[in-house]
């Protein structure tokens, strides 16, 4: 299928950004390709709520590609950060860890067991691959790379030169009130959502520091112990001599700035003139960065002396999650967008992204909310392949499912994922079993095999195995209920009766729908396709009364599953059983 731009016009916030784009890039860039940027900070589990900073971009780079332009989505690697303390609950870490801090992400061990060579490549690995399944493609740019081979030797000239221009514009924020703007908005959300917001270099400390010496912009690592708790005690603008002492180790050393290649520019530096190096176009920021005094802000009067200009750079809101906090406390980690990827298809994933503008926030559901939520997918996936759906609608869908490099893989026969995920309860890894019963829901189709249903299949099964609590799992009665069969009126004998008469004849979901509600309709004495306007109201007691009792008998409980899934799952003879025949 061919990749067409949605449509010139504007018809979502992702097109009205590729607009805006496109024509800031032909005015700072005429004829290159367009820049665009995400930050993202290895310092531990890359938190779920953080794949917003890329997914904005990515969003709006596709569409540019779409329409035919070259585009770059950056995406930095902040690696040359320093580690600033052990997260909790990550696997092979434990409290020996915290005597890197200060060190470069990329000079701290990776995790006990890791392939990787360093804390930093081995929390980039997991969400690079996280990306890759979800289709965003992307330039990685490692700033250790960068700060370490000297690519950006003369901006960091330049800020030393300026270091008076630079402290002036940041002067000014230094005597407001530090709560400003970023810790009101912090009291409302969660631990792992600030875990997410602090992701990025945006501590208030990193602005660089005024020593007796004045102010530099500037922080190079011990050359004895790595940290950075070192302090410029003299730089000389023509020799580009600079003595530096460490308040970690002792150590003391005067180096060449222009040969020199081991420390980085404050964040609140380093950022706009990364801005003005790579030519950015669009960089949009968490809350917490564009607050008054904050980096993102602060940047758009620091980014001018480096020749450069601010990108057109949104506030996105909040991505909060839901259901996972008792998962988390027990895991003791925070949810990653691999631990997403594993209970739902990279296109929900994508979609919940692309319905939603930049400012507002909305929640990741890991808990029953998910069933609902691919409900509504795949209702506006059946509107968009009738022509029913609306263009706002048909373009989020479209943003979904391809890119501008073509479809992402889909699940052959998309079942209902709250079907998928009560035949994976109920079967319980039997996947002979699972088959067939997935093959009885429409048997004028049966299934081949559970390909055909994956990977959806797999991730319903997943989120039964991992996100359900073991009480709300559904366990198949091993022999009747002897004593509350005995203790049956005539009335619920009488409907059972009715119900195990029509079994063979209704043996599909289809069928057993119509046979499980039909049920009390007859036995008040109306026809089984009577319809609720042509009932009386009792009726739906009735009916509610007559499914508790199936689910009584059947699984021990007053709920379960939708009861033809649980039928279908249970198998014919076994029903009989149960149901006491
Ligand atoms: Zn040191």
């Amino acid at each position: 299928m061919p990749i067409v731009a949605l449509s010139t016009e504007t018809t979502d916030w992702v097109s009205r950004f590729a607009d805006e784009v496109i024509e800031e890039s032909e005015r700072r860039a005429p004829g290159k390709p367009v820049v665009v940027a995400s930050g993202l900070s290895p310092s531990g589990p890359i938190h779920l709520g953080n794949l917003r900073e890329v997914m904005t971009p990515h969003l709006v780079a596709d569409e540019i590609r779409r329409r035919g332009y070259e585009v770059r989505h950056l995406i930095s690697w902040d690696d040359y950060d320093r580690y600033r303390k052990v997260p909790a609950g990550v696997a092979g870490v434990d409290a020996s860890w915290s005597e890197h801090i200060g060190k470069p992400l990329t000079s701290v061990p990776a995790p006990a067991g890791s392939s990787y060579p360093n804390w930093a490549e081995h929390f980039k690995a997991a969400m690079i691959e996280s990306l890759g399944e979800l289709g965003v493609e992307f330039d990685g740019i490692s700033q250790t790379a960068q700060y370490t081979s000297g690519v950006y030797r003369e901006q960091i000239l330049h800020a030393m030169r300026h270091r008076g221009e630079i402290d002036a514009v940041l002067a000014q924020y230094r005597t407001k009130p530090k709560a400003q703007g970023k810790k009101p908005q912090q009291k409302a959300v969660d631990e792992a959502e600030i875990e997410a917001v602090e992701g990025s270099g945006a501590a208030s400390e990193d602005d660089g520091s005024s020593g007796a010496a004045g102010y530099f912009p500037y922080k190079p690592y011990c050359g004895n112990c790595e940290k950075d708790l070192t302090t410029v005690t003299s730089y000389d603008d023509n020799t580009t001599e600079l003595t530096y002492a460490c308040t970690a180790c002792g150590f003391s050393e005067t180096v060449r700035l222009n040969e020199f290649n081991r420390g980085k520019l404050v964040w609140k530096v380093d950022w706009p003139m990364r801005w003005a190096y790579e030519g950015v176009i669009f960089e949009p920021s968490g809350v917490d960065h564009s607050s008054p005094g904050s980096s993102f802000q602060v940047g758009g009067q620091i980014v001018g002396i480096f020749g450069g200009k601010q990108p057109i750079g949104p506030m996105y809101a909040f991505v909060g999650i839901s259901g996972m906090a008792k998962m988390s406390s027990s895991r003791g980690g925070v949810p990653t967008p691999a631990d997403a990827l594993k209970i739902m298809e990279p296109q929900l994933l994508r979609w919940l992204y692309a319905r939603r503008r930049p400012n507002q926030s909305f929640k990741i559901a890991f808990d029953q909310e998910i069933q609902r939520l691919y409900d509504e997918w795949d209702k506006l996936d059946a509107k968009v392949a009738d022509g029913s759906a609306l263009p706002a609608d048909v373009a989020a869908h479209s943003r979904a499912v391809r890119t501008a490099a073509g479809e992402l893989p889909r699940t052959p026969r998309p079942m209902p994922y709250r079907t998928l995920a009560s035949v994976a309860d109920i079967t319980a890894g039997h996947e002979d079993q699972a088959l067939r019963i997935l093959s009885e829901l429409d048997p004028d189709k049966p299934l081949g095999s559970l390909d055909e249903v994956r990977p959806r299949y797999g991730r319903a099964e997943a989120w039964i195995n991992t996100h359900v609590p073991a009480d709300q799992r559904t366990i198949v009665r091993e022999e009747p209920d002897v004593e509350l069969l005995k203790s049956l009126d005539e009335a619920s004998q009488r409907s059972i009766r009715l119900l195990l008469d029509g079994l063979a004849d209704h043996w599909s979901l289809d069928g057993l729908t119509h046979l499980v509600y039909g049920v009390p309709k007859v036995q008040a004495g109306f026809p089984a396709d009577a319809t609720p306007k042509e009932l009386p109201p009792e009726i739906k007691t009735a009916q509610r009364s007559f499914f508790a009792l199936l689910y009584h008998l059947l699984v021990g409980r007053d709920t379960g599953p939708r009861l033809p899934t649980l039928l279908l799952a249970v198998g014919q003879e076994r029903v009989r059983a149960l149901l006491g025949e």
